[in-house]
């Protein structure tokens, strides 16, 4: 399958489409997922036009990897969180829904369950307010 130009990520990238940005460097950006598995599910995505692992060129793999290392921190700390899951899914068997490559970092806690992928909108003060406290973690590492 081609990639496609349109996906919600591709448009995020290009402005036309709106979202709550916690990072952005030359080769990534991050931002909160709208239908968080936990509070503070967030997404790391390579301005590179791969829709999955296999056609992510190296150099985008490696900058999405540091930038997941840089943020996973900032998450666990602004939601204190004890674990965090991290997950990049390749194909639609796999559970991809978005096709345009993606690491999700999702706090984890003991006994509390994670939402159902994908279903449910988040209520954006809230996601703003999230992008926030992580903006603010990132500070002061
Ligand atoms: P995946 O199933 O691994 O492809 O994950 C796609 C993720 O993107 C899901 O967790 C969705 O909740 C999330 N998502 C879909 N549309 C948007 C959007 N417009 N902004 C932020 N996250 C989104």
């Amino acid at each position: 399958m081609a990639y496609d130009q349109n996906n919600i990520f591709a448009k995020i990238l290009r402005d036309e489409a709106p979202c709550f940005k916690v990072y952005e460097d030359d080769k990534t950006f991050a931002f909160m997922d709208v239908m968080p598995q936990a509070d503070g599910h967030t997404l790391v995505i390579p301005k590179f036009p791969a829709e999955n692992i296999f056609d992510l060129d190296p150099e985008y793999a490696a900058a999405v990897s540091l930038t997941v290392h840089k943020l996973a921190p900032a998450v666990k700390r602004a939601f204190k969180a004890p674990g965090l899951m991290i997950a990049q899914l390749n194909g639609a068997e796999a559970g991809q829904t978005v096709f345009h490559l993606h690491s999700h970092i999702i706090p984890r806690f003991n006994g509390l369950e994670m939402k159902l992928h994908a279903r449910q909108m988040a209520d954006f003060d809230l996601l703003k307010q999230h992008a926030e406290w992580i903006m603010a973690e990132l500070k002061q590492a």
